[in-house]
């Protein structure tokens, strides 16, 4: 499900050493940018970089960045502008990512100090571009690999957390949705064979790891190469891992979404009770205008499905509001289905035109003032909706994932299965330790947390 935070991965290392070779990173966007950092920083300090804090401290900078809206794209040249005076100290500049392919060697010219512009289906190739860095080119580009049956493997990851970890099993989309820039930026689908999947699941555990999240830009869109394991099979023997006792995927898409997923869901219990299913709208001609291929019905009954799994599966989903043509009995169409639904908490955002989208040149846009207004009533409505479905787990007990601590407040965080915050207290004199695994009773709930205390 898309965060779409700026996110600094901590340093791997001090950076004291002068000499040394050094690289600052800043991640922008989803989930699967956030990991593809985490596999370009294991490739960096493979190469004997340093990863340091600042950009100061840093002989390379390096901006992994984001385009599914507007803003986000901005924010980069932004950076890149505020650090521009750094170039007089000899620092080398690098944009990967989205934008980066959006933009391709257009950079040179926006900033022309940037010697390295890299989409994400070329990062195999790093190493190689690192070295032709070191030797002093000045326009190095990775653009070229969207077209590639390749996916970006590495055994260096450097995760920043010990305890939960991502996994991307399948690269790119050729859905081609008519309003967003993806298929363009992250090249054609391809998948990674299962063996490799579980051969890194397995390492992951083996190193303590307790939840692994695998990830897709549509995640069940997964074919295997060998034609080893659906989908949901390779759920199922990644959630068999002995020691693996949560696992998460995201992001599902409708068209891929089958009922052996939710079979999956039943028969292992590691296999978390969430399904984030963006559903973008809720009438069936502002779905089709999308290019989403399906329509609110065909949805609904996947959402069937899901409310008669065994366990109570939480839903969450992604919403555009103001596509062009979205008419008021469309909207209305939207919150009814929220309301019939009943998800857990929606991602819902503005419909931003795309450079290169089909959605560019079509008719009736919707002013900006419409969108916040419409996006401003499905954000009240939606939070009626979660603090219903968050109040009836009071008096519940639920398992939760320590994730780390509030001393202010003196509350533990926790992460239940269904991917809520859960803050608890305990009476025992020394907290539980971050990754641990507790039960805990639910005493309060709010929209988006829920409050309890430890089962002693
Ligand atoms: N592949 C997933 C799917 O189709 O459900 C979604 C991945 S996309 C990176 C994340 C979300 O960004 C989408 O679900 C959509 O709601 C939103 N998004 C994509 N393009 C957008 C645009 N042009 N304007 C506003 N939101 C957009
Ligand atoms: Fe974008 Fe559609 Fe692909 Fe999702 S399925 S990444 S919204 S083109």
């Amino acid at each position: 499900m898309p965060d779409f935070t700026i996110l600094d991965a901590p340093p791997q290392q001090n950076a004291n050493a002068a000499h040394q070779k050094t690289f600052y990173l800043e991640t922008f966007g989803c989930q699967m940018n956030v990991h593809d950092s985490e596999k370009v920083i294991g490739t960096l300090t493979q190469q004997g970089y340093q990863q340091v804090e600042t950009e100061e401290a840093a002989d390379l900078i390096l901006y992994n960045t984001c385009s599914i809206r507007d803003k986000a794209e901005q924010k980069v040249f932004n950076r890149l502008n505020d650090y521009k005076k750094l170039v007089r100290q000899g620092k080398r500049f690098g944009v990967l990512g989205c934008v980066a392919q959006q933009e391709g060697e257009h950079i040179f010219e926006r900033a022309p100090y940037v010697s390295l512009v890299s989409g994400s289906a070329s990062y195999r190739k790093l190493p190689e571009m690192l070295v032709r860095l070191e030797q002093g080119e000045k326009r190095i580009t990775g653009l070229d690999d969207r077209q590639t049956e390749e996916t970006f493997e590495t055994e260096f990851t450097a995760r920043s957390n010990p305890h939960r970890g991502y996994i991307t099993i399948i690269e790119g989309c050729d859905k081609f949705c008519a309003y967003c820039v993806v298929p363009y930026t992250r090249g054609k689908e391809r998948s990674r064979t299962s063996t490799s999947v579980l051969a890194e699941a397995q390492r992951m555990a083996d190193s303590g790891y307790t939840e692994i999240q695998l990830l897709g830009q549509n995640v069940n869109s997964y074919r295997d190469p060998e034609r080893k394991k659906s989908f949901a099979e390779l759920l199922a023997a990644v959630g068999e891992i002995p020691g693996i006792r949560r696992v998460r995927f995201t992001t599902s898409h409708p068209r891929d979404f089958t009922r052996d997923i939710v079979e999956a869901i039943d028969a292992v219990p590691s296999l978390c009770d969430h399904v984030h299913l963006p559903v973008q709208s809720g009438s069936s001609d502002v779905l089709h205008m999308m290019q989403r291929e399906y329509t609110r019905d065909w949805y609904l009954e996947r959402i069937s499905w899901i409310k008669a799994a065994k366990r109570p599966i939480s839903m969450t989903t992604d919403i555009i509001v103001g596509f062009p043509g979205e008419t008021p009995a469309d909207f209305e169409q939207t919150i009814t289905l929220l309301h019939e639904v009943q998800y857990d908490g929606v991602f819902a955002f503005k419909y931003s035109p795309r450079p290169n989208t089909p959605a560019v040149n079509l008719p009736d846009s919707i002013s900006d003032e419409m969108k916040s207004e419409r996006l401003q009533i499905l954000l009240e409505r939606q939070r009626e909706i979660q603090r219903q479905n968050y109040s009836r787990h009071i008096g519940e007990v639920l398992e939760v994932m320590v994730e780390g601590h509030n001393r202010a407040r003196g509350q533990v965080i926790g992460r239940t299965s269904q991917n809520k915050t859960l803050n608890f207290t305990t009476a025992q004199p020394i907290l539980p330790a971050t990754g641990s695994y507790l039960p805990v009773r639910v005493t309060t709930s709010f929209p988006n947390s829920l409050v309890g205390e430890a089962v002693a």
